[in-house]
Order: structure tokens, then sequence, then C-alpha cells
């Protein structure tokens, strides 16, 4: 059997269009568009690839993007001032942090000091408690967990009484997704495991799901033989495993593999993200819905 592809590059496209669609609508309604701060201090050339790729994302979305870039050695109280600043500016509705931030900084002070109502990213402890609690309460779900919850639910596979074994238990992937698939709701209602470093039987857990998300950082980590016949295997893992000259560019570019190996596993699962182009274009996706989540609170209309 070979699994249907769940190919986060078309997610994207379908999701893009419909933000495109209703930021022209609310522009021509309300006369206003979702404001989008990122703010990035230093040059960590991986920061500023993925800071890149928002601008354009934004910008072909119709989204007022400022794009606020700091020298590295930025004292942590002109940050904080600079974040209180966008905080009450009522034309920015998401605020982004670019992580990591110089180890003068202090990540959680800076972060806990953005407005939740502006918390694009999910993160602040104050939207993490909204997710726990689910339903109406929940603003801004993290990106790449609402990321991965999408594709499954577009890929079209049942949720509600599904096995789903969440592989990693990080705050920003596994503990998430595990909290959003046991709500009583749709796309959920699930039976949800996490397993992690310290569980005893991984394989024997793994062998169970109907729908196996990994997010571990170990390539090949989940073997084949572990996946249930039928599954949907969601792969978050994004592991450098060497380089190559890329065809297009003549440039050398990073080799990537996921924690399972999908050469295999495709044969055994129903359906599977591949890595690179699964879950990885969703996150930027999801962070502009909730940038644009965020202008609709403000009007009312969400
Ligand atoms: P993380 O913070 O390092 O957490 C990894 C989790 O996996 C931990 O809970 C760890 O368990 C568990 N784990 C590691 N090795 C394991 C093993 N051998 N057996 C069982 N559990 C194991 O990583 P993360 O930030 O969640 O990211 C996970 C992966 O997803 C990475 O490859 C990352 O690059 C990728 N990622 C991709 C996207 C995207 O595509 N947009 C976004 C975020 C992350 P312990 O808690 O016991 O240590």
């Amino acid at each position: 059997m070979t699994a249907k592809l769940i190919k986060g590059t078309e997610i994207r496209e379908e999701i893009l269009n419909e933000i495109e669609g209703e930021v022209k609508q609310i522009k021509e309604k309300h006369g206003a568009v979702p404001g989008l701060v990122t703010i990035l201090v230093g040059e960590n050339p991986a920061s500023i690839s993925y800071v890149t790729l928002k601008i354009k994302t934004a910008h072909r979305l119709g989204f007022n993007e400022i794009q606020d870039s700091q020298p590295v050695d930025l004292p942590e109280a002109d940050l904080l001032a600079l974040i209180d600043k966008y905080n009450r500016d009522d034309s920015i509705h998401g605020i982004l942090v670019q992580l990591p931030l110089p180890k003068h900084v202090d990540e959680k002070k800076v972060l806990n000091a953005i407005d939740p109502d502006k918390d694009v990213d999910g993160f602040h402890p104050v939207n993490v408690g909204r997710l726990m609690i689910g339903g109406d309460e929940v603003k801004f779900p993290p990106c790449t967990p609402a990321g991965i919850q999408e594709m499954i639910v577009r890929a079209g596979v049942e949720t509600k009484g599904a096995e789903v074994v969440v592989v990693g238990r990080s705050n920003i992937v596994g503990k998430p997704i595990a909290n959003m698939m046991l709500q009583k709701g749709p796309g959920a209602n699930s039976t949800v495991t996490i397993v992690h470093t310290g569980t005893k039987d991984l394989e024997g857990h793994c062998k169970r799901a109907d729908i196996l998300i990994v997010a571990a950082g170990v390539p090949g980590l989940v073997k084949p033989q572990w996946i249930k016949p039928g599954a949907c295997v969601i792969d978050v893992g994004v592991n450098r495993v060497g380089e190559k000259i890329s065809e297009k560019t003549g440039k050398k570019i990073a080799i990537l593999k996921g924690d399972v190996d999908f050469d295999e596993a495709k044969e055994i699962a129903g359906s599977i993200t591949p890595v690179p182009g699964g879950v990885g274009p969703m996150t930027i996706t999801m962070l502009m819905r909730n940038t644009l989540k965020s202008l609709k609170f403000k009007l009312g209309i969400e």
C-alpha cells in the first residue's frame, strides 16, 4: 500500500488563498488590514531566512508588515520598551519576537511582556491557559500544532475516538498538540497518549496509534514496523543530516530528514507527511491566520 501524501505546500496555498480573500473583504468593509510586527534582535542567519519568509507571506496577503531589526547588543530594557510601544499601537494586531534572543536577554521575561491579545505565536502563559481550557477560550493556538491539526482535518482523517500518540512533550509542539487533540470538538475528541524519553514501551504505544504525531528531533526514531497499517503519520521532525548542492541555485543546501523513515513508512501508513514539504510550511501560514484572527477579535467579527 502506498500512503496518501499530506502535502503542507498544497494546504498552505489553500489556507493563504482563504486568508487573502478575507483580508480583502475586511479591508473593503472595515477599512482595516492585519498589522504584524516582527522584532529581530541580532543577525542569526536562520532567523533572518525565517523572518524573510514571514515578510514575503505577509506582503502577499496584504498585511501591514513591520520589520523591526535591532542590534545584537540591544539592552533588555530597550527591548521591553519596544514591546510596550507595539502593545499600545492600535494598528498592530500581532507581535512576534524572533527567537533565539541574545544571551543577555531573559527570553521568558520578553515573551511574557507581549500583550496576550497580540501574542499570535500563542506562547504567552495566558494563551497556554486558554488552550488548556479549550473551546471558545482559545484565541491563538500555537502555530505548528495548529498547522498539524489543520493537516489532519484537511486530509479527511477521522479524529473522534481515534487513538492519537504524540512522540515528544515540548512546550511548542508535543504538549499543545496533545492538548488540542483531546478537546471535545471537531477535528479533535481523540484519546491521546504522550510518549517521551521516560516512556517504557515506545514501540508498543506507537503501534496502537491511529494518528501518530512525531516531534522528537531524532532522525529515523520511529521505525516502519511501529506504524499501524493505515495510520495517519504526521512527521514534525526536521533534522539536518548532511549537505548537497541545489539543482536550482547551485548553492549548498541542507539535506533534511524527518523522525520517521519516510520511504518505508509510506508503504504501511494510510496517509503521511513528507519532510521537507509537510508540517514545515504550515507554521508561518498559521501565524498569518492568527494575526487575521487578532484583527477580527478587535473588530468584533470573530
Ligand atoms: P524538543 O524541545 O527537543 O523536544 C523533543 C521531545 O522529544 C522531548 O519531549 C523529548 O523527550 C522527546 N524525545 C527525544 N528523543 C526521544 C526518544 N529517543 N524517545 C522518545 N522521546 C524522545 O523539540 P521540539 O522543539 O518539540 O521539536 C521537535 C522536532 O520538530 C525537531 O526536529 C524540530 O526541528 C521540529 N520542529 C518543526 C517545526 C516545523 O516544521 N514548523 C516546528 C517546531 C519543531 P524528553 O522530554 O523526555 O527529553
